[in-house]
């Protein structure tokens, strides 16, 4: 049982219900994952809203759709909480784990 709040037009309505979960950088509902790598295959998993979740890029799981790369649907972005935003922005010089390296 959690509770969020629901953008509804200019202003938001708050919700109750399982598995709702808010965003970790505001109370907005959460529809999005951290992808940051963890390490041991664990991913940050903070929860984020649509205004928090930063896309980084494309799963590496869907490199077959590589070709229509130009937009990035969301169920197929990889999206990192603002922190590891940060701190991927800061580690840019090394490729993420699972990231193809050139
Ligand atoms: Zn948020
Ligand atoms: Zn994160």
């Amino acid at each position: 049982m959690g509770s969020a709040l629901i953008r509804v037009g200019e202003s938001y309505a708050h919700i109750r219900g399982t598995g709702i979960k808010p965003c970790s950088c505001c109370r907005v509902i959460a529809d999005y994952m951290c992808d940051y790598p963890m390490g041991k295959g664990k991913t940050c998993d903070a929860p984020l809203c649509a205004d928090h979740a930063i896309v980084q890029g494309r799963r590496p799981s869907n490199q077959l759709r590589l070709s229509f790369d130009e937009e990035i649907p969301p169920e197929d972005a990889l999206h990192f909480c603002p922190a590891h935003h940060l701190m991927a922005r800061a580690s840019s010089a090394a490729p993420l784990p699972g990231q193809p390296g050139h």
